[in-house]
């Protein structure tokens, strides 16, 4: 740090504190600019950390690096992601405090890969024993095994996650990692079913046609061609040049083995992805209104060898649903609109089980039965801010929880500036910001938040639809200052509302959302008769993912906007307890492209990761604090009392310093360990000095 304030004309600052105009986004993004240029990707907010992807192989995470960055205070070298790792990490060890790295950015900003490089630092730094290597591989491993699975190719980014990851790593009093534990969020399973043109489904199933023998694929009566597949082939994006099937496949088979997984289970998991395969290969014939009928058997056949249940059970229950009515149970045909819904609907239902039981295998395998874990990293890796040209349920979904981070981040931001005046002595000064806990009561509230008034739709009988949905959301919060229906005019945009649309004033912007499939979606019904026929197959993920209890239970299982809100809500208090650290992500061009800074669609996300909300609350105190070492260390040559020779203790050496330096009383405050310096340009007066001495 000290060395860059020097050069700070050539690179830009490397701490946004030190930007003289810190109101100001473009003098924001002018130094982000600069600094992209000299692939100088990682740049600090005090100690969040803001990366921009450099979309080409910067040779800055090797082990040489690894060394550099260990055990060295934060400042003192080049901002980075192993500083980040090592600071948590440190902190961990020396004050005993539970850890989380918050990782945010939109899609194919860098947040799996800068959550693989802590992991890379981590597994480095911690010392040596069998079994903690075996942990150590197993950790490492989940990534490849977790990506087969739940991520996959998008406009955005070749390799992006379609699902929320939050995972502890849990050490012992020497800080070596002895277990840990994952918890998945919200897998976007309409992928299963559904590719936009030019993406594609998750990797697993390209992989497993593309690396799997011969001799496996026959057994699982699969070809070596994507294209076959209805559930493959709508993306029409199914050969990727940038990434490599078949070594994937291997390393899926390799991380499989690591962790644990059997020889029986491994079976069991790919019988269910050609299942799914083959399900999405069944076609239906009917009349407009009549009952539909399956025009393909063989698909059905196989599925059910590979599951292991009866053929004639599946295809009824593939035909017709049971309806219970007053104690008789009639069997009804499905309509061809319906079969196709039901069909689709075990195709995601299965595959998210599936995804959910893997994350679940994975724990086992993590899990430290003998040792007594001491403390906690968590690493949060989970979809950023959305907003498309159209926004669904899942944008609501994701915004939502984007809110409830950012509400965790004010506060604990907050907590922490307030901690450390409290700790050096310092009088709090209060700052202003804008607290977006109105706009989670929106989402959240009892009884007439978005979620509730969506849950009451779905639970009501008869003609609810997403239309009524929307005017019910009208009625009770449609004069709420961060909401907009087509009813009222939005004055501050005037941007229109279609009548199946409304809009949302989050902290980040306005998403407008349609309407379209919120009930459905939040329904998330899969007809009983599917569920019976996985309960009683003899595949022992599809046997165990569809217990029998499930549909034994008289309780109306939870809509889709609940359960994530229930777990939103447990990620908080896990979140909330520990220590923060924050890594935000930045996309510099929407074409995956090395050496291109799109300003429009950086400066947007500027806005929405709140950067510059974040840097104000950073310099609404002090933009510089350093312990009285540091700072004497570097400048005790600038005043004559402290130099040549100087016998007394730091803090009284700074004192003479800033005294001779004729520091206002304004521009500094002295805490019991550390100089608070309030604005960058008295520092930057001060190491101007010390240059030209
Ligand atoms: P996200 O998880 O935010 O969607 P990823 O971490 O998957 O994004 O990054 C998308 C792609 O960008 C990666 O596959 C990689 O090619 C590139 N990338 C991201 N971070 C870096 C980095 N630090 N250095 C080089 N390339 C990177
Ligand atoms: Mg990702």
């Amino acid at each position: 740090m000290e060395e860059e304030l020097h050069h700070r004309d050539h690179t830009g600052v490397q701490d946004f504190v030190l930007l003289e105009d810190f109101t100001n986004p473009d003098a924001f993004m002018e130094n982000l600019k600069k600094r992209f240029h000299e692939d100088l990707i990682y740049t600090y907010i005090g100690s969040v950390l803001v990366s921009v992807n450099p979309y080409h192989e910067l040779d800055i995470y090797n082990e040489k690096f690894i060394d550099s960055y260990r055990n060295v205070n934060f400042y003192e070298l080049p901002p980075h992601v192993f500083a980040i790792a090592d600071a948590s990490y440190r902190s961990m060890r020396g004050e005993n405090r539970d850890q989380c790295i918050l990782i945010s950015g939109e899609s194919g900003a860098g947040k799996t890969e800068a959550s693989k490089k802590i992991l890379q630092y981590i597994a480095a730094t911690s010392t040596h024993s069998k079994n903690v290597e075996v942990i150590r591989d197993r950790l490492l491993q989940s990534n490849p095994l977790l990506e087969a699975f739940g991520n996959a190719k998008t406009n955005r980014n070749d390799n992006s996650s379609r699902f929320g990851k939050y995972m502890d790593i849990q050490f012992d009093y020497k800080g070596a990692p002895i277990g840990g534990h994952i918890i998945n969020y919200l897998l976007e399973k309409s992928r299963v079913v559904h590719q936009a043109e030019g993406e594609r489904n998750f990797h697993i199933f390209y992989q497993l046609l593309e690396g799997a023998t011969p001799v496996v694929l026959s057994q699982l009566k699969l070809e070596n061609s994507s294209e076959k597949y209805y559930y493959l082939n709508q993306g029409h994006s199914n050969s990727l040049t940038s990434i490599d099937d078949r070594a994937n496949w291997r390393a899926v088979q390799h991380a499989l083995d690591v962790c644990n997984f059997s020889n029986q289970e491994q079976k069991d998991l790919f019988a269910i992805v050609a299942a799914v395969l083959h399900l999405g290969n069944v076609t239906f014939s009917g009349e407009d209104g009549g009952p539909a009928t399956i025009t393909n058997v063989e698909p059905v056949v196989v599925i059910s060898q590979l599951l292991g249940c009866e053929e004639e059970t599946l295809l009824l229950a593939l035909q017709h649903r049971t309806i219970e009515a007053k104690g008789d149970r009639v069997m009804s045909p499905l309509t061809l609109d319906q079969a196709l819904y039901a069909r689709d609907a075990l195709a995601k239902g299965v595959y998210d089980r599936l995804f959910t039981w893997i994350v679940t295998k994975v724990n086992d395998s993590l899990n430290s039965r003998k040792k007594q874990k001491h403390s906690l990293m968590g690493l949060l890796d989970i979809y950023g801010f959305e907003i498309f040209q159209v926004n669904c349920f899942e944008q609501f979904s994701i915004n939502y929880c984007n809110e409830k981070l950012q509400q965790l981040f004010i506060e604990l931001t907050l907590k922490s500036e307030q901690e450390e005046y409290q700790r050096e002595g310092i009088e709090w000064e209060p700052v202003q910001y804008f607290n977006n806990k109105i706009i989670c009561d929106l989402i959240e509230g009892k009884p007439s938040g978005i979620i509730a008034v969506l849950d009451e739709e779905c639970l009501r009988p008869g003609d609810a639809t997403d239309e009524t949905f929307l005017e019910k959301l009208t009625t009770t919060i449609g004069k709420h200052p961060h909401f907009v229906s087509h009813a009222t005019t939005d004055n501050t945009t005037r941007k229109t509302i279609g009548r199946d649309e409304f809009r949302m004033k989050h902290y980040a912007g306005d998403v407008t959302y349609n309407i379209k499939g919120f009930l459905d979606k939040n329904n998330d019904l899969l007809f009983r008769d599917l569920k019976e026929a996985m309960s009683k197959t003899k595949n022992i993920i599809t046997s165990q993912c569809f217990p029998v209890k499930e549909l034994d239970s008289k309780k109306r299982p939870d809509t889709a906007g609940t359960q994530f809100k229930a777990s939103l809500t447990r990620l908080m208090e896990i979140l909330v307890s520990k220590e923060p650290s924050y890594v935000r992500c930045i996309k510099p061009n929407d074409f995956k492209r090395a050496g291109q800074f799109d300003e429009r669609i950086v400066m947007h996300q500027i806005k929405y990761l709140g950067l510059m909300e974040n840097l104000r609350v950073r310099r609404a105190g002090f933009a510089y604090r350093r312990p009285y070492e540091v700072f004497f260390k570097r400048y005790k040559s600038l005043c004559p009392l402290t130099w040549p020779c100087y016998q007394g203790l730091p803090k009284e050496g700074v004192k003479e310093i800033v005294t001779h330096l004729h520091y206002k009383p304004e521009d500094f405050k002295m805490g019991k360990t550390k100089l608070f310096i309030r604005f960058p340009r008295v520092l930057f007066a001060t190491e101007d000095a010390f240059q030209l001495r």
